[in-house]
């Protein structure tokens, strides 16, 4: 699917900037069509959580409404740099990774459209032989799940990283890794979740719940009540704001990242590379979608001094990636109320799609990178910059959780900046969660309570 877009030149930078804004099939769905009266299920957000979930139980015959309060994949999910990797991922989550793998090698078929997935391989480059032996250590994680993967240097790596002239000590890869389109994956997984009987509505969004008995008992939408046992919230980065109207906490913190599409350039590589200053992709279309290996922005809001113990670990742990910074956010996280009435618009109508703009001193970092390790391709212009806000738990590993006390409800978020690749297999997960059909084992570390009942708070690699 091709997107219109805006191009406006950014004053700073002098690359173009373009909004992420076009308007998708589902957009006037309901002001047209009347709403269902009930569902089996209700998901809460149209990214690749929510798509993946509907996608799952619809086939399996369950009635399904997903509402989406933008447009499908508008926020991180069609904001991502399309990695859909195994590589470097925590013991934790690394098998929910090997099974969503397994899905994308046929969703393309399955759906009866190009998801732009390709198993293309993913690189950690590394520029010392200590940034190697640092590499290294993830070599056990990976044997004992059993990927293909392995340290490569000289002409091994020349293979499947054009050198122009670039040394790199070496290169922990990953060849089964693979990538994806974000702007077509989520559309696709919902049209499907459609074909399946699910009904898909955006521009929508959900205010609240109603209870009865302590339990679910309908989604309260803008256009009105949908009457169910079972809701899934998967509004990524507004899953606080929305659980915490319910007085359910949710340890959430954003970071906003930048990112670039170049246009067509010569191949250099198959699949992905990343290193700290830089991450790139092959796209489908033949340019890179690139980015700053580790440079994100954080903004101060009073969530942050809320949270601030849990998420003290994943800080210091971030070497240095994620700045600090206090300024209009926390002004306006401060006026956004934290309960609101469910009969007059919420927070969620308010910002139908959250879409920052891009740093325009990352900008200028990811063209210096581009230049300094990828020659050949450096003078490829950008053709579109965009922000994404990434929502992160405490030990970046996702939350697939019901919740103590409000039986029927349902908590997907917390996918960390690594949610997209992960999101069919998680998607598939939630379906079982909710079916009843999930072993305790396989949800067991992705309970919310985690964060709550004592447990150490040890993050996982947050690339
Ligand atoms: C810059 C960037 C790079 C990334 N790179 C990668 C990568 O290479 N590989 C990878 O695996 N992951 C990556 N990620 C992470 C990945 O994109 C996310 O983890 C994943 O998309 C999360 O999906 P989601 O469905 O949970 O959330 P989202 O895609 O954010 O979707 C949530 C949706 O819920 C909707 N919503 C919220 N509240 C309501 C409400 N009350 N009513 C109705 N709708 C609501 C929102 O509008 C939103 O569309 C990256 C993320 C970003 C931003």
């Amino acid at each position: 699917m091709q997107e219109p877009v805006e191009p406006q030149t950014s004053a700073l930078t002098g690359e173009p900037q373009v909004s992420r804004s076009r308007t998708d099939e589902w957009a006037l769905d309901a002001a047209v069509r009347p709403l269902p009266a009930s569902a089996d299920v209700v998901i809460i957000g149209g990214g690749i959580i929510g798509v993946s979930t509907a996608y799952f139980l619809a086939r399996e015959g369950l009635s399904v409404a997903l509402f989406e309060k933008g447009r499908i994949a508008g926020e991180q999910s069609g904001r991502n740099w399309g990695w859909v990797r195994q590589q470097g991922r925590s013991p934790v989550e690394l098998p929910l990774m090997i099974r969503s793998l397994a899905f994308w090698q046929g969703l393309s078929a399955e759906l009866g459209e190009d998801l732009g997935f390709r198993q293309g391989g993913s690189l950690y480059l590394a520029e010392t032989s200590a940034a190697l032996d640092e590499l290294s250590q993830w070599l056990p994680v990976a044997k004992a799940h059993g990927l293909d993967t392995r340290i490569l240097s000289g002409s091994a790596l020349d293979q499947v990283l054009r050198p122009d002239g670039v040394r790199w000590a070496g290169a922990m890869y990953t060849a089964s890794d693979g990538r994806a389109e974000p702007n077509r994956a989520s559309a696709a997984l919902a049209r499907g979740a459609e074909r399946a009987g699910a009904r898909i509505v955006s521009s929508c969004a959900v205010r609240g719940i109603e209870r009865a008995g302590g339990r679910v008992a309908g989604a309260v939408t803008e256009h009105g009540v949908v009457a169910t046992p079972a809701v899934v919230c998967a509004g990524g980065a507004w899953t606080r704001l929305f659980c915490g109207s319910l007085g359910i906490t949710v340890p959430q913190l954003t970071v906003l990242g930048s990112v670039a599409r170049t246009a067509a350039a010569d191949q250099v590589l198959e699949g992905e590379a990343w290193c700290p200053s830089i991450a790139i992709r092959r796209r489908a279309d033949g340019g890179y979608t690139v980015a700053h290996g580790g440079s994100f922005l954080h903004s101060i809001t009073p969530a942050t001094i809320r949270f601030a113990g849990k998420f003290l670990p994943a800080l210091r742990q971030g070497d240095g990636s994620t700045r600090l910074a206090i300024g209009r956010e926390f002004f306006r996280a401060v006026m956004t109320p934290s309960r609101w009435s469910l009969d007059a618009p919420s927070p969620f109508e308010h910002q139908r799609v959250l879409d920052p703009a891009p740093e325009p001193r990352v900008l200028g970092q990811i063209r210096a990178a581009l230049q300094r390790w990828f020659p050949a391709i450096a003078s490829a212009p950008f053709v579109e910059t965009w922000g994404g806000m990434i929502e992160t738990s405490p030990d970046v590993l996702p939350v697939i959780s019901p919740v103590d006390g409000l039986d029927g409800f349902y908590v997907a978020t917390g996918f960390s900046g690594h949610g997209f690749g992960i999101g069919p297999g998680a998607g598939r997960l939630i379906a079982d969660l909710v079916k009843g059909a999930a072993g305790a084992d396989d949800v067991s570390a992705f309970r919310l309570s985690r964060f709550f009942d004592g447990s150490p708070i040890r993050p996982g690699p947050a690339i």
